[in-house]
């Protein structure tokens, strides 16, 4: 029987509402085709829809998005190993064979289907996960944060409406996502990862309000290149790629307004009154004392160092350690012991000055694909010994000390020494430092260029940012990479890591 026969409503396989099986995407497009994230983007922004369907070489695809698409691949894969026998309609990118496989699934009475795909009036759906019990059916997102968001709702909404549209009976809708209480043991047993979201309520207040959103992009589909939204929100639910075909950069404002960190109210106040640029503001107006400072160095030209960062640096004791990790996380857990989107330390690099000045550099990485997470701790101890300030940029390496140390209880007296030792390099600059160069960011990216420019990131090959080097950690633990590659890959990491130290060994010395 095919599914929708019973109710004699449309049917997923052939009839009148189905506009998009029978042709191929981009014709589809044309024709004003619709699928759920084609609808999403147009309730973001109507632009931003007909950008993708008509003009899409003008956005710019990032990688972080690449890489959650692909994490986001590896929480299905566990998912639907969480339900053998399930049916998965894996037609490649044929819309077409996936509408007539699903429709031949269900007439065969399969009971779970994972990508099953419907089309309803134009609009197609590929639903995450589809369970039938006898004539009714739990139709599932499978999302890979950690909760439920208002964008899901209108995903599930978008599904729901398709689905009874083609004459499915709905029991529920549900969005699956991950529960970051689940903690990995090991065998690859990823029972309790998931949790399910009941939301067929939610979903049933939206309901009426999807012909209305199917109607809004088609109308959008049919006519010229949208004006931008004066009340639009390019980062919301999901960042466009079209922010720099939309917002080409103007000519450059010198030390904008902008760039005066802190305080959102406080630049409004001075964009208010007119101003652009630092440069352009009286003193007298500025109130903070960071912003005074920023607008004397700009006024300068030059550095405003206030005196008690010398005296502070200059009084730090022999050995120095300077010291920098790596981190990773997961969506789907590896490593026994550890949670989703846990940050794990995988790598650091530790600079030591002695007194009289010379410089040790000591490393750990671990790229066999076991979890580096004792060795690491280990390691660690072992390098930073029991005295001696240990100097990082910013409060990330002590809030590490501290989850190792829970990881470790037999380790944890020692690691919260360590914390105890630790100096944060980057509350001393934001307190008492800053040059016109660094355009408003203390990062230690813009900080560096300003007092050693022979050290800046872009001199260093592939491996430049801590994106980039959590990209070459998961391909280098990846079985599949071959070993002149792995080497290469362990060499950009350290060499970027250990740049990040000897940074903060070359900012001290710069001033103590
Ligand atoms: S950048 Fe903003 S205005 Fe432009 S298409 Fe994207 S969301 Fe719309």
């Amino acid at each position: 029987m095919r599914a929708g026969a019973a109710s004699g409503k449309r049917s997923v396989v052939s009839g009148p509402g189905i506009q998009y099986n029978d042709e191929k995407k981009g014709e589809d497009m044309a024709a004003h085709g619709l699928s759920k994230s084609r609808i999403i983007e147009g309730r973001q922004c109507p632009r931003r829809l007909w950008l993708k369907v008509y003009r899409p070489e003008v956005g710019e695809w990032e990688t972080g998005t690449r890489n959650l698409l692909q994490a986001g691949l590896d929480v299905h894969e566990v998912f639907r190993g969480l339900h053998p026998g399930g049916v998965l309609i894996d037609t490649d990118d044929d819309l077409a064979a996936a509408l007539a496989e699903t429709g031949r699934h269900l007439a065969g009475g399969a009971g779970t289907l994972f990508e099953a795909t419907f089309a309803h009036q134009g609009v197609l759906v590929r639903a995450d996960f589809l369970e039938r019990r006898s004539s009714r059916c739990r139709v599932h997102e499978v999302k890979s944060s950690t909760g439920v968001k208002d964008v899901h709702l209108d995903d599930a909404a978008i599904q729901h409406w398709v689905l009874a549209g083609c004459g499915l009976d709905l029991e529920a809708t549900c969005v699956t996502h991950i529960d970051n209480r689940f903690v990995y043991q090991g065998n690859r047993d990823y029972h309790g990862l998931f949790a399910d979201a009941d939301v067929s309520g939610q979903v049933a207040a939206l309901l009426p309000e999807v012909p209305a959103w199917v109607e809004a992009c088609r109308v959008i589909l049919a006519g010229s290149e949208p004006a931008i939204p004066a009340d639009v929100d390019c980062e919301s639910p999901w960042a466009c790629p079209f922010a720099g075909y939309c917002f080409p950069a103007g000519p450059e404002v010198p030390f904008p307004i902008e760039t005066l960190p802190g305080s959102t109210a406080e630049v409004e106040r001075l964009k208010a009154a007119g101003f652009t640029s630092i440069r352009q503001v009286p003193r007298d107006l500025l109130r903070l004392g960071r912003h005074l400072r920023m607008w004397q160095a700009v006024h300068d030209g030059a550095a405003v160092v206030d005196p008690e960062l010398p005296r502070t640096l200059r009084d730090l004791p022999f050995p120095r350690f300077f010291l920098d990790f790596e981190t990773i996380q997961f969506a789907v857990p590896i490593w026994v012991g550890t949670r989703p989107y846990e940050q794990l330390p995988f790598q650091f690099s530790c600079h030591v000055e002695w007194a009289g000045g010379r410089l040790e550099h000591r490393e750990f990485l671990d790229l066999g694909g076991g979890s580096p997470l004792r060795p690491f701790a280990e390691r660690l101890l072992e390098t930073l010994g029991t005295a001696g300030p240990i100097v990082t940029y910013g409060p990330f390496e002590r809030r590490i000390l501290r989850e190792s140390g829970e990881r470790f209880p037999d380790l944890q007296p020692a690691l919260e020494a360590l914390k105890g030792r630790v100096v944060d390099l980057l509350s001393l600059l934001r307190r008492w430092y800053y040059h016109p160069a660094m355009a408003g960011s203390w990062s230690i990216k813009n900080v560096l260029p300003a007092i050693a420019p022979e050290l800046r990131y872009e001199t260093l090959q592939e491996v430049r940012d801590g994106g980039a080097a959590q990209a070459a950690f998961l391909e280098a633990i990846h079985p599949g990479t071959a070993a002149p590659r792995r080497d290469a890959l362990r060499r950009h990491l350290l060499a970027y890591c250990a740049r990040d130290t000897l940074g903060l060994v070359t900012i001290v010395r710069h001033f103590a």
